[in-house]
């Protein structure tokens, strides 16, 4: 049997798309299922739109995502070399093969002229294609020409998908598609074909985008008389509203979700449930175990939405489930905190910990324990002591006398302390413990009120009480 291997084809037109990794999982987890090989070819015919950074983009989103390729432009591997642009050679004689087959011909029409008959065709309400003028007369001279697929006349092309099933085109609906440029460059349908080909691939799983190119890939196949991939086409990822992804609604590059601070295997984990399902519906699992349970048959091709509620609630999960340790070492390996403030974070971590959806988030939740001074609007105090000034400043500063004397500053003694001042002054405790709160922290939410002066440290609490006060008297 055939040995399993897979591919993604991205182009390196910027930075990568979110649609890359999805692919990318999906072929990784077919592949390694199959104890079969992953690929990485770099696409990069399109001259106009190559941006030099984005092949190496790649790389790295896939090493983070662990969605390492076996063989890649990096790697080398048995089918290189695994960019487009240094294969030139193979697509042109191949392209002249089919010509001498006559299942491919020369074409000299100008764009002038390829733009007319778009036109006419659009006003007769036509579909707009090529009118096949130089398969009926083949041009003289044969330099500047592209070179195109004689898609047959008549009869239709099937294929079958591995999600969708039996797939059907007319061929009197298809192009006769450009296969190689003027310049000698191939186009997308001839690289895919060739490279798949000749890089053993046994399986074409890619975007639902690409299903109405694949027919032409098909009868290429043919042409060329190769035995063809099996086919999967992954269902179109949809914003909220339903329509396809896009940057104006969701975030669609890879980095944005590493920048704000997503663990790759929650972004993993988040991808895997776009259109597949593991068994009794489980929401949170691994690679691994998405490896053992795959098949297609669980792919559903209704377009998932793209959730980033769900994505967030996933990502807080994987956050909880990491040891202190090893949360503060993602935090500066991420870069959301400095090398040589891990431990201090490691102390603060159970603090924040529970509310922390995202490692960005880190730094606002924790602000009030890393940062000396903490920010707040007397405005806002008084709103929350429901208080007048005076009266806030009064009760705040009694608070702090009674805290400055205290040795043992535990969340208990602490809480004891706060509890007796409470009933003696009859303050709501709520209003109380909310203006403390407040006035140390900078913020209305915080763990529970004696963990958190704990955690502050007791000079800080007493100092930013004190400016609290300070700042009501003024
Ligand atoms: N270069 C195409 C892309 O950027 C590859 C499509 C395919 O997988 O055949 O997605």
């Amino acid at each position: 049997m055939q040995k399993v291997r897979t591919r993604i084809a991205p182009s390196p037109t910027g930075s990568p798309h979110i649609g890359t990794a999805y692919a990318a999982l999906f072929n990784y987890v077919f592949a390694k299922k199959n104890k079969g090989d992953f690929i990485l070819r770099i696409e990069d015919t399109d001259r106009t739109r190559f941006v030099e950074t984005s092949e190496k983009e790649i790389t790295e989103a896939l090493s983070w995502l662990g969605l390492e390729a076996d063989e890649s432009p990096e790697k080398g591997g048995k089918s290189g070399p695994y960019r487009q642009s240094e294969r030139l050679e193979i697509y042109q004689k191949l392209a002249a093969e089919l010509i001498t087959k006559d299942q491919a011909y020369y074409c000299d029409c100008s764009a002038e002229r390829l733009a007319k008959v778009r036109e006419e065709q659009q006003a007769r309400g036509e579909v707009p294609r090529y009118d096949r003028k130089c398969r009926e007369e083949p041009p003289k001279n044969k330099e500047n020409c592209v070179v195109r697929l004689a898609i047959p006349l008549n009869g239709e092309t099937t294929f079958f998908d591995e999600i969708r099933g039996e797939i059907k085109f007319q061929n009197k609906d298809i192009d006769d598609q450009v296969l190689l440029k003027s310049d000698g460059f191939p186009t997308y349908h001839l690289a895919s074909v060739v490279d798949d080909h000749l890089m053993e691939i046994s399986h074409v799983i890619r975007a639902e985008e690409w299903l109405s190119s694949t027919p032409k890939h098909v009868l290429l196949y043919d042409s060329f008389g190769w035995e063809k991939p099996k086919f999967a086409h992954l269902p179109l990822l949809r914003n909220l509203d339903k329509s396809k992804i896009s940057k104006r609604k969701n975030p669609v590059a890879v980095s944005f979700y590493r920048e704000q601070g997503y663990l790759a295997e929650a972004l993993v984990n988040f991808l895997s449930l776009m259109g597949w399902s593991m068994p009794e519906d489980k929401e949170i699992f691994t690679l691994k175990e998405m490896i053992e349970e795959f098949t297609f048959a669980r792919i559903d091709p209704a377009g998932p939405v793209f959730d980033l509620v769900k994505l967030d609630w996933l990502n807080g999960h994987y956050i909880r489930e990491l040891s202190d340790e090893n949360l503060a070492d993602r935090l500066v390996n991420e870069g959301f905190v400095e090398k040589t403030k891990k431990e201090e974070t490691k102390r603060y971590l159970p603090l924040v910990k529970e509310r922390m959806k995202k490692l960005s988030e880190f730094e606002s939740l924790a602000a009030y324990y890393l940062n000396d001074e903490v920010d707040i609007q007397t405005e806002e105090l008084i709103k929350i002591s429901d208080h007048s000034k005076e009266e806030t400043s009064e009760i705040l500063e009694k608070i702090r006398q009674s805290l400055a004397p205290l040795e043992d500053w535990t969340q208990e003694s602490i809480e004891e302390l706060l509890n007796k001042e409470q009933t003696e002054t009859g303050w709501d405790k709520t209003k109380l413990f909310q203006s403390i709160r407040y006035s140390v922290s900078g913020t209305k939410t915080t763990p529970p009120l004696g963990e958190t002066l704990e955690a502050i440290g007791k000079n800080r609490v007493l100092t930013r009480l004190e400016v609290a006060v300070k700042k009501l008297t003024q």
